[in-house]
């Protein structure tokens, strides 16, 4: 079966990972970044090189964000330049970012005036997965669309869930981050204290990822520690950025997420102290002794 061309906005650590993995499987591709260093390797590797979205969607059947927020999505969508006003009428148009619930209604209309498909497909997965296809899409919108999209879910993922209408990935994907901030918050509050009551830090360590706390999250925060590593798998103020999506999203909806609001208080000292741009892990890196008295 002939392959659909796609068109992948944003190459950075995940859309990178999802370009190379499309072109391994021989999809037609055009890439566009803000940066257009980030472009020449997916050029040398055979793909169109877009100077715009619009371009790049212009030439698509389908096209996919994967840019950092709603600030971004908007750059890539719309105006002159935007996907948008390229993009061919029943083309189908992704947006797997993760973004706020209002911003993926809004872009969902702008997609229908434009004739086109709209699917809200964030993913979980991170570097590693996004490189061998093993992403997990959380999808809101038609059936219809899913099934136009579903070749490169395919290739991209180990598995595609249908959640409902249009916001319902995007509202999932907010649900999923939070929960995972506000452990990953957690953990690095009861590693300060495992500290500061002189505990053993490996004996500990290996209590907490061993027992009941021991989640995916928590044992990936944990080894980040062990290594002393934080080069950025999933930058920290990605995190701090989903769980104010999260918050604001709740607002709307009439609920107050507590544990939210404490975990992106965290989020946002550690980005003052310096530790936006590493992995999400490095909250464990603040310093968090309480000022004396
Ligand atoms: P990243 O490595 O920081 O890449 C961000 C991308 O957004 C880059 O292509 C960047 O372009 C582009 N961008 C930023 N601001 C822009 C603007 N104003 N206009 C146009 N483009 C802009 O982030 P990532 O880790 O790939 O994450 C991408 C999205 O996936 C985020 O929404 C994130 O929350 C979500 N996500 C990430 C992971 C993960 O583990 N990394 C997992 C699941 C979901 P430049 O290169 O020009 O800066």
């Amino acid at each position: 079966m002939l392959k659909p061309s796609v068109a992948i906005l944003g190459l950075g650590i995940m859309g990178s990972g999802m370009a190379h993995r499309l072109l391994s499987a021989n999809f037609p591709l055009a890439v566009y970044n803000r940066n257009r260093e980030k472009c020449i390797p997916f050029g040398s590797a055979g793909a169109f090189v877009a100077d715009s979205p619009r371009e790049a969607a212009s030439r698509s059947q389908i096209v996919l964000s994967m840019v950092a927020d709603d600030v971004a999505s908007r750059g890539v969508w719309i105006g002159e330049q935007g996907a948008l006003n390229g993009a061919p009428a029943g083309s189908v148009l992704i947006e797997s970012s993760t973004l706020s619930g209002d911003w993926i209604q809004e872009l969902a209309s702008k997609a229908a005036e434009r004739s086109c498909q709209f699917l809200d497909a964030p993913v979980t997965g991170t570097k590693p997965h996004a490189a061998s296809g093993e992403l997990v899409f959380l999808v809101g919108g038609s059936v219809e669309a899913l099934n136009a999209a579903r070749p490169i879910f395919s290739a991209l993922g180990r598995d595609t869930v249908h959640l409902g209408p249009t916001g319902s990935g995007a509202l999932m994907k907010l649900v999923n981050n939070f929960v995972c901030g506000v452990q990953a918050a957690s953990f690095a509050e009861a590693v300060s204290m495992v500290d500061a009551g002189g505990l053993d830090r490996a004996k500990a360590m290996s209590i907490l990822t061993g027992g009941a706390p021991g989640s995916g999250i928590v044992k990936r925060v944990a080894e980040r520690i062990a290594a002393n590593d934080f080069t950025p798998n999933f930058a920290l103020r990605w995190m701090a950025k989903d769980l104010a999506y999260a918050l604001r999203d709740a607002f709307t909806k009439g609920i107050s997420l507590q544990t939210a609001a404490a975990a992106l208080a965290l989020f946002q000292q550690a980005i003052a102290e310096g530790h936006g741009d590493e992995d999400f892990s490095a909250v464990a890196k603040l310093s968090k002794r309480l000022p004396h008295s």
